[in-house]
């Protein structure tokens, strides 16, 4: 790193005490971005770097509500407005013990380039709360969701800020929120959420978009080593939005998904995940993991904590949480044969687990692209929201795979570009930071 980028960093680091993620997040794109530096003097002269990591807005609020047994209970609530240089800010909401300030802002320093990649006219934020979705009743969420979008409401709009679902966040969330937005505004105004029920505003696709956009990501990564996913053996973690349908997207490409898990274990099932019962046990009941081997009925196997990657993949899609997967399973996997990795979760690979992939020469494609394809289908549904259309499956989830295919060649020609062929990190970093430098400088000193 150069002495402007280890100035700014150690100013973030500075400024941002305890932000253990974010800071993370700051280093890992400033460690691609020298050539830029070099190439670019007029980022450095307009103080990009140092005002890209400053939020533009960032919003900490009391989230009050009463359980079931008439207790009053608090939460925090955020949104990071981070940069809205290319259009409205957009990003999900993380309803999770673990969100704090540190989490949110790594989340939506990500979504910035993420959103950029997409090439759809979309800014960068994230918001969320420590509320705990999990075994809470309906009628709780419902008024925790009432609550948080009793303060949210009045900071977003189809025009400003567009929040969506992330981890605790899902169809059943957005239409708590939606109706609460709707109620207190007294405005149809379906381009302010997205992750809709199809039914009132949604789109087709959107769902499946992050699953199926990771999977996409990865044949195309295959492809340029004259690869598919076909006959692979592939891991998948996690067991929530993202994990299961990366699952039926890899198996209907022929890939065998032998593993998936939740935060208590991993199953083990090697005739491969039965989707529909996993799809029955974690969204259709909201029940655990451990049920599906003893359901499954096949012989295989629950392994309570432990780690998923030594079941053995030569395609790992880490699609759980941040720094999931960290240097003994990067290890693990390559001595099953690795031979490639795309991150379907936010940052869930540790920098050293990124290094020792790229080391041995697996294709990895980091979360910023590789799971482009959610926020992209959200874009997507904030079209049709705006021209009072519906699109069909088809036509949206051919926009998806298009989208997928041009960010994959976008970051291997900016990767090439920067005489880094081959590394998608640094084509995903600087693809997405240009643009962003690129539109901050037209607008102005903002
Ligand atoms: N939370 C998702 C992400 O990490 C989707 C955000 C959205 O659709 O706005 O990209």
């Amino acid at each position: 790193m150069d002495a402007t980028l280890t100035r700014v960093r150690d100013d973030v680091f500075r400024r941002n005490p305890g932000e253990t993620e974010f800071h993370q997040a700051v280093v890992e794109v400033f460690e691609t971005l020298e050539p830029v530096l070099r190439k670019h003097p007029e980022f450095g002269e307009a103080a990009i770097l140092q005002r890209i990591c400053e939020p533009e807005r960032q919003i900490i609020f009391r989230v009050p509500w009463v359980d079931d047994a008439g207790q009053v209970r608090i939460n925090r609530g955020f949104r990071v407005e981070f940069n809205s240089a290319l259009g409205p800010y957009k990003g999900g909401l993380r309803f999770h013990p673990s969100v704090y300030l540190g989490i949110v802002k790594f989340l939506g320093f990500e979504q910035i380039f993420k959103n950029a990649l997409t090439g759809m006219p979309i800014g960068g934020g994230k918001g969320g709360s420590d509320f705990d979705p999990r075994g809470k009743s309906d009628a709780e969420v419902m008024r925790f969701c009432q609550s948080f979008m009793t303060e949210l409401y009045r900071h977003i709009g189809e025009y400003t800020d567009v929040p969506a679902g992330d981890i605790g966040v899902g169809g059943r969330e957005i239409g708590y929120l939606f109706g609460q937005y709707k109620r207190i505004t007294n405005r149809y105004e379906s381009g302010v959420l997205t992750g809709k029920g199809v039914s009132w505003g949604g789109s087709l696709v959107r769902p499946e978009a992050t699953g199926y956009g990771a999977v996409m990501f990865v044949e195309e990564m295959l492809k340029t080593k004259g690869m598919s996913l076909d006959g692979q053996r592939v891991i998948v973690s996690g067991s929530g939005n993202v994990a299961i349908n990366a699952i039926a997207k890899a198996q209907y490409l022929g890939g065998k998904v032998i593993a998936c898990s939740d935060s208590s274990g991993y199953v083990v099932d090697e005739a491969g995940i039965d989707v529909a019962l996993l799809r029955q046990i974690k969204e259709g009941e909201r029940g655990r993991i451990s049920d599906y081997a003893a359901r499954r009925g096949n012989g295989s196997s629950f392994v309570a904590g432990g780690s998923i990657w030594d079941a053995g993949a030569t395609v790992a899609l880490p699609c759980a949480t941040q720094n999931e997967l960290g240097e003994s399973d990067a290890v693990s996997l390559l001595k099953s044969g690795v031979v490639a990795v795309a991150e379907g979760a936010n940052m869930p690979c540790t920098p050293k687990a990124i290094e020792i992939f790229q080391e041995a020469g697996v294709l990895f494609g980091p979360g910023k692209a590789a799971n482009a394809g959610g926020v992209a289908t959200s874009a997507l549904e904030m079209q049709q929201n705006a021209s009072r259309d519906a699109w069909t499956f088809e036509h949206t989830e051919r926009r998806l795979s298009e989208i997928m295919v041009n960010i994959h060649d976008r970051c291997a020609e900016t990767a090439e570009e920067y005489g880094a062929p081959g590394n998608y990190v640094v084509g995903a970093n600087i693809g997405g930071f240009v643009k962003v430098a690129d539109a901050m400088l037209a607008l102005g000193v903002i």
